[in-house]
């Protein structure tokens, strides 16, 4: 800046000669006062006074204003040519014919830029050269020397002997297989000849590959731990930079550390940020920069042999978008799948995760493990971590499993609100609706088993919510599904049943139950009069509006899930009406203690008539038997207020 500044000085000097009449120099050049004369542009002169001239009174008016224009070779007036150049060299002849040849005014003629050229053409010029050397800085991260060139430098972690992560395969719990994959993929790397001596080829990559939380990172993080080789990590969104070609530089400059570091092993967290596969879910040309990236991976992937002791390891919640050509074999040849936790798998990460916490002897892991259903490992971490904060806001020292119990409340179904005003009429309708699903669930023999059911208000539109345990299961039969969509239908029957009418709390149920019909009917190929045919396309273009079967067809799809869906009503509200008794009950005691379990319904309902002993059961039946009832009595003060009169109905 400074620099502009000091030339925009430089070139407004001329602008402080002061503006006179040619009569005025005629006057001066007369007294002999004019030193030297300058034509600029044809078009105006500009007078410099000699040294004595500039002393005079008659002229001080001027060295006061601007100590400037005092200097010798600075012009002080200026006046616009009238006539041409020629009547000006003429009237200087004219004035000084008596005046000695050495003494007479000098004058040149000059072409100059005006100012205003000058600015934009220099000025301005480096003023926006200025703004980008900032701007290039700021994006670069600054530091000394600009670092304009180091853009398409990988921004790529490194850990090794002396920079090592903390983390190692103990933090991580279950994963076994995983686990396994992993370590061999180490050993690989640590002596590949015991590998390659039988012919065999060391896979170039491995795609962890699983859903949100379950501790993809954390793996490849206890990988860096614990491998013993160098590491390099980043995620797919490094490489995405707003300037073209930089995401396929930091390829290239990342496969280039790798291969002067190896053996070693390259960590690309969340990689479909990279690895969406070519020209789908997307405007045509709209991200040819990513493709760009994605294709030079690909070629280095490909460029560097077996022997290179370079592993690729990736992670991903998405694999269902990545490139075909990512995970065909020679690249990611392994994909390790990294689960949901089982029961068992979420007792080992629970007891990793309570280890910080200052426990009390009523907190039983196996009875958190078992209230936690579908929960991945970020969230198993999240609910000890809460607990934590729930037990030092009620100034305890210890944790207790009841702050668990509310941390679990609260990571399914968000805040409690306790002054969320619902009216006793609300409240009714609430229970006799979460009441139904539970009898529904209970006599349908396919349905999941319920883990608990709770009305206490919560988040934003929660009411109340059940809580099933999935059954660990990946094949679904029409049986299945039948009776899953009865337990779901079972809220709204209920209401039907008992008030008469129905209210707009059974939304989320119908909405499940609309996907889960229009699934049998038109994916799975469940349905009689559609066939077997599924217009599923896994190919399918996020942008695609088209359905992809006639007219006739939509409406038979229409049809026959109307059909589907009022047969199972029918027969879920003709369950109600048989086991009314029951749904009273279960209605009334939620009323009273806000949350029931499953041993609550076991009490109340006797044995569910069907036994295949879910994991749960065998789970549960495995513990000591002091150690359930230290289980139980916890659940049964979750049900607020009425901890005495619980230990009566349990006796
Ligand atoms: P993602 O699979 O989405 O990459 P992360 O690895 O980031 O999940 O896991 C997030 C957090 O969840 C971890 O930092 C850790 O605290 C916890 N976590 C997830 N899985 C496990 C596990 N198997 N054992 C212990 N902690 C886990
Ligand atoms: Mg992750
Ligand atoms: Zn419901």
């Amino acid at each position: 800046m400074i620099l502009v500044i000091l030339g925009l000085t430089y070139f407004n000097r001329t602008s402080s000669t002061v503006e006179i009449s040619q009569k005025k120099f005629e006057h001066m050049l007369a007294q002999g006062d004019v030193k030297a004369i300058t034509i600029v542009n044809k078009r105006h002169v500009e007078v410099t006074l000699t040294p004595a001239a500039a002393k005079k009174d008659e002229y001080r008016e001027l060295r006061e204003r601007s100590p400037f224009a005092m200097g010798q070779q600075v012009p002080q007036y200026r006046f616009t040519l009238s006539g041409g150049e020629d009547l000006l060299i003429k009237k200087l002849d004219d004035i000084q014919k008596d005046v000695p040849a050495r003494d007479r005014v000098e004058y040149r003629s000059e072409d100059r830029q005006d100012f205003n050229s000058i600015f934009f053409s220099s000025g301005f010029f480096i003023l926006l050269l200025l703004g980008f050397y900032f701007v290039m800085r700021r994006m670069t991260g600054g530091g000394p020397g600009g670092q304009i060139f180091n853009i398409g430098k990988s921004k790529a972690a490194y850990y090794d002997a002396e920079n090592k992560v903390k983390i190692t395969f103990a933090d991580v719990a279950g994963l076994d297989e995983a686990k396994q994959e992993i370590e061999e993929i180490v050993d690989f790397l640590r002596n590949p000849s015991k590998y390659t001596q039988l012919g065999g080829k060391i896979p170039k990559g491995a795609l962890l590959v699983g859903p949100p939380g379950t501790g993809k990172t954390l793996l490849a993080k206890a990988v860096a731990g614990e491998a013993g080789v160098p590491f390099f990590s980043l995620s797919g969104s490094d490489f995405v930079e707003m300037f073209v070609g930089v995401g396929a530089a930091r390829v290239r400059d990342l496969f280039k550390q790798a291969k002067e570091k190896a053996p070693c092993i390259v960590f690309i967290d969340e990689i479909d940020a990279i690895g969406r596969s070519r020209g789908r879910g997307q405007m045509p040309g709209a991200n040819d920069e990513r493709e760009n990236t994605l294709n030079s991976l690909l070629v280095e992937m490909d460029g560097f042999g077996t022997d290179s002791g370079v592993i690729i390891l990736a992670a991903t919640n998405r694999p269902d978008v990545l490139d075909s050509a990512l995970m065909r074999p020679g690249r990611f040849d392994r994909q390790i799948s990294v689960d949901k936790p089982d029961i068992l798998g979420r007792e080992a990460i629970f007891k990793v995760h309570l280890k910080p916490l200052k426990l009390d002897a009523s907190v039983d892991i196996k009875g958190l493990a078992a209230q936690t259903p579908g929960f991945a490992g970020a969230e198993i971490a999240n609910v000890c971590n809460e607990a934590a904060l729930i037990a030092a806001r009620r100034d305890k020292k210890k944790v207790e499993m009841q702050d668990f119990q509310d941390a679990i409340d609260r990571v399914i179904g968000g805040i409690e609100k306790k002054n969320k005003i619902i009216s006793p009429e609300e409240k009714k309708i609430v229970a006799y609706h979460e009441a139904g699903h539970a009898v529904a669930g209970w006599f349908s023999e396919h349905a999941e088993p319920l883990v608990k059911v709770s009305i206490v208000p919560r988040g934003v539109a929660a009411l109340g919510y059940a809580q099933y345990l999935p059954r660990e299961q990946f094949l679904y039969t029409t049986e299945q599904l039948l009776d899953d969509m009865c337990m779901t239908l079972g809220g709204r029957a209920a209401e039907d049943l008992v008030f008469g009418k129905v209210s707009t709390g059974a939304l989320s149920d119908l909405e499940r139950v609309t996907k889960m019909a229009y699934s049998i009917v038109s994916v799975y190929g469940m349905n009689d009069k559609i066939g077997n045919v599924s217009f599923y396309d896994s190919k399918r273009s996020d942008y695609m509006f088209e359905k992809p079967y006639s007219e006739a067809t939509a409406e038979l799809i229409d049809n026959e899930v109307k059909n589907m869906i009022d047969k199972v009503y029918v027969r879920t509200v003709k369950l109600l009406t048989d086991k009314r008794e029951a749904l009273e009950i279960i209605a009334q005691e939620l009323l009273k203690k806000e949350i029931i379990f499953q041993n609550d319904l076991e009490r109340i309902l006797g044995k569910r008539p069907f036994e295949h002993q879910t994991t749960y059961q065998a789970y549960t039946n495995g513990r000591s038997n002091d150690k359930k009832d230290a289980l139980t009595v916890e659940e049964k003060t979750g049900g607020a207020e009425e901890g005495p009169a619980d230990e009566a109905s349990k006796a």
